[in-house]
């Protein structure tokens, strides 16, 4: 059966909602990027997550649900994680905290704790409403390559894999939720940034937030599938200021477009270097420059001391240039 692409109406929404009670997968829009969405509490429709997006099974899944009285059920709440639920949810937030057991090993790849987040996306939240079960849902694309943002994504790459996907528009935010690891509360880090900065999370914790960097990451039993390469484009991907007039062969992504005549190989991810415009255009961008047969894609990294969504761009920009 071919895939289907499904708009939001209530007949389709109540239809989504039962083939997800039922154990098929369903790929839905979030305001991070699109997930790959089964019932959490079913570990075969887990398994066939990781089969379509051939994702290994030591990389575990990120839990969806409604809020944190649904949150509760299924993990070990301290008072920390109440305070970051409260004032972030529902929202690009992740929280890992000690599970509960109703939730199938399959889901955490075996580890004693799970990441769990309220997403803000209306969509994604009247699905969770009508089917009533909480939602596995890591990014709905091949394992590795570039994130979702539309659903024309999602069929791109896993259009032959999956039967459904609910079509949302172009995700908000456009990169993937914050992870904050909070299993000791009194020392929490970021396992991976994104819109909530580590500021935010201060300010509301009132206690420093560490960050796990790339390079312990990769060696950090508690923080699996933070693997150095990710969300990488085919074509071979530099971090650099790129040229005004590339060679035809190389692809120049921008920050914010640049002044002067327009050529096929010129991108840029913003008009005016608005960060929250280039986290939304950033992965169909690298898309569409992955699409043209280039050479090389040459993408301007932002200023370390940016802030904001800063931190979280940079990362997914070193990740998709990290070589294998
Ligand atoms: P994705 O949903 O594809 O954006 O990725 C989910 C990521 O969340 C995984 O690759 C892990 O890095 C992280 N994650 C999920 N569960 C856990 C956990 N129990 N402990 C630490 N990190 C986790
Ligand atoms: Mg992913």
């Amino acid at each position: 059966m071919p895939v289907r692409v499904y708009s939001p109406t209530p007949p389709n929404l109540r239809r989504l909602a039962v083939a997800l009670r039922h154990g098929e997968l369903v790929a839905i829009p979030t305001e991070t990027v699109y997930g790959l969405a089964a019932n959490a509490l079913d570990a075969r429709a887990c398994r066939a997550i990781f089969r379509a997006k051939g994702r290994p099974a030591n990389d575990p899944l990120i839990v969806h649900v409604l809020d944190l009285a649904h949150a509760e059920k299924l993990a070990e709440f301290n008072a920390e994680a109440r305070k970051l639920a409260r004032q972030f949810w529902p929202g690009p937030l992740t929280l890992v905290l000690p599970k509960k057991p109703s939730v199938p090993g399959i889901v955490t790849s075996g580890s004693p704790t799970v990441a769990i987040r309220a997403p803000a996306h209306p969509l994604a939240r009247r699905l969770l409403r009508l089917a009533g079960i909480p939602l596995a849902a890591p990014s709905a694309n091949l394992f590795g390559y570039i994130s979702p943002t539309t659903a024309d994504h999602v069929v791109a790459g896993l259009g032959r894999r999956i039967l459904h996907v609910l079509d949302g528009g172009t995700c908000q935010i456009g990169v993937e939720s914050t992870i904050v690891d909070l299993t000791d509360p009194a020392k929490p880090r970021i396992l991976r940034p994104g819109a909530i900065t580590a500021g935010q999370l201060q300010k509301v914790l009132g206690v420093p937030v560490g960050r796990l960097t790339r390079r312990k990451a990769a060696a950090d039993p508690l923080a699996p599938g933070m693997m150095a390469r990710h969300y990488s484009p085919r074509t071979p991907l530099v971090l650099r200021e790129p040229v005004a007039k590339p060679a035809r062969k190389i692809a120049a992504v921008f920050l914010r477009k640049p002044a002067g005549q327009t050529a096929p190989n010129i991108f840029w991810l913003s008009r005016r270097g608005a960060l929250a415009e280039v986290a939304r255009n950033l992965y169909g961008v690298l898309r569409q420059a992955d699409a043209s047969g280039f050479a090389q894609i040459q993408v301007e990294p932002l200023p370390a001391d940016a802030g904001g969504l800063a931190a979280a761009i940079n990362d997914r920009l070193h990740r998709a240039a990290a070589k294998v």
